[in-house]
């Protein structure tokens, strides 16, 4: 079984990206087969419960709100919605629901409070519930943990040096407090990034350096290809060749052994036979449903029949870490602590972000 390195350095991992392609390839199969049944897959469900109308300016984002792009904007949903949403969810074979709010960081209060009560009522559907809510304190990490939360996603999206070519409203070091804080729970870590944002292969090794140094490693790191959106400042970026993806799912898999690799955004651009390669290099879970938070997705029963064509079995919810059980809000040992704590806002100048800004929308 191949070791899990915390050492690996960025020429390391360069010079795994770069491989030709057969022998990364086998490479990445190879562990992948030490550490996973290459025939199962997971299938995961990105839910929008809040839509639209960021403070932040990310450049690859058609929710920062100072993008004109055509996204509809929606409040938070009610808890029964969202019930429904991961009924749906299970009946089309998912085992984890992942909701996504577009906040800058969780606040204390009603809202944070309703979220709370829908990861209780996902996880008594006995599924695995993920949130991605943006920077959370300890304090709102250790409350979603005593709701039975299993999983919380924040991406580190790219390098530290390209993370401030994309977004200059927080720092990368913000990203990294987040999952410290997450870390302090019983929480599993999800954390990935995007490719095609312009970044180079430097960047993409950057980032997978950044992730494989973390003691433990994120149990689950999503690789998402750009969806470039009309009146998002990445607005012209050319789409991701398979080739690249497939050298970012193999390498990823090699640096970070054991954790559940997931294509995410642009998989609606790849071909089955594309999809099946990263397969074969070490992907083990796709998001169903026809959009991923506000891009599109690939259809359910394409996705069903592709895995009847490769043989593939869905993965079963909690195979990989135990299901938490849920406190109730009145048995809770953590009280809201209404903190206000100091993100940093780095504020320096993305001229694509700045010339696709206005006022709001
Ligand atoms: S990626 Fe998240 S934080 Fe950034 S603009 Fe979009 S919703 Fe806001």
């Amino acid at each position: 079984m191949s070791i899990t390195r915390h050492n690996l350095s960025k020429d390391e991992i360069i010079a795994i990206y770069n491989k030709p392609l057969m022998e990364l390839l086998y490479d990445a199969a190879t562990v992948h087969r030490a550490h996973h049944d290459p025939n199962v897959v997971q299938i995961s469900t990105l839910v929008s419960i809040k839509t639209g109308g960021c403070s932040e300016d990310c450049g690859y984002c058609p929710q920062a709100k100072r993008y004109q792009t055509s996204i509809d904007s929606n409040d938070l949903m009610s808890v029964e919605e969202v019930r429904e949403k991961a009924l749906d969810a299970k009946s089309n074979g998912s085992s984890r629901v992942c909701m996504g709010a577009a906040w800058r960081n969780v606040k204390d209060g009603q809202e944070f409070d309703q979220v709370l009560e829908m990861v209780r009522t996902i996880n008594k559907m006995d599924m695995e519930v993920c949130c991605t809510l943006g920077m959370i304190t300890e304090n709102q990490a250790q409350r979603l943990s005593e709701a039975g939360l299993y999983a919380y996603n924040h991406n580190l999206d790219t390098s530290e040096e390209y993370y401030k070519k994309v977004i200059s409203t927080r720092g990368f070091e913000d990203r990294l407090q987040t999952i410290d804080n997450v870390r302090k729970t019983n929480i599993t870590v999800c954390s990935g990034g995007i490719i095609g944002m312009g970044e180079s292969i430097e960047d993409r090794a950057g980032m997978l350096v950044a992730l494989s140094t973390l003691v433990p490693q994120p149990e689950s790191t999503p690789i998402n290809a750009l969806v470039p959106v009309a009146g998002t400042p990445l607005q012209e970026e050319k789409l991701v060749e398979i080739w690249e993806m497939i050298r970012m799912v193999a390498t990823t898999r090699i640096v970070l052994p054991e954790t559940q690799v997931r294509l995410s955004a642009g998989r609606v651009n790849m071909s089955r036979e594309g999809q099946a390669m990263c397969f074969l290099a070490g992907a083990n879970s796709i998001f169903s449903g026809d959009k991923l938070l506000t891009t599109p997705n690939n259809d359910a029963n394409e996705d069903a029949k592709m895995f009847e064509v490769l043989g593939l079995k869905n993965q079963q919810p909690f195979a990989k870490v135990q299901q938490r059980e849920s406190i109730g809000a009145e048995d809770s040992k953590f009280a809201a602590l209404g903190e206000k704590p100091k993100w940093s806002r780095p504020g320096h100048t993305i001229e694509r972000n700045l010339e696709l800004s206005t006022k709001g929308k």
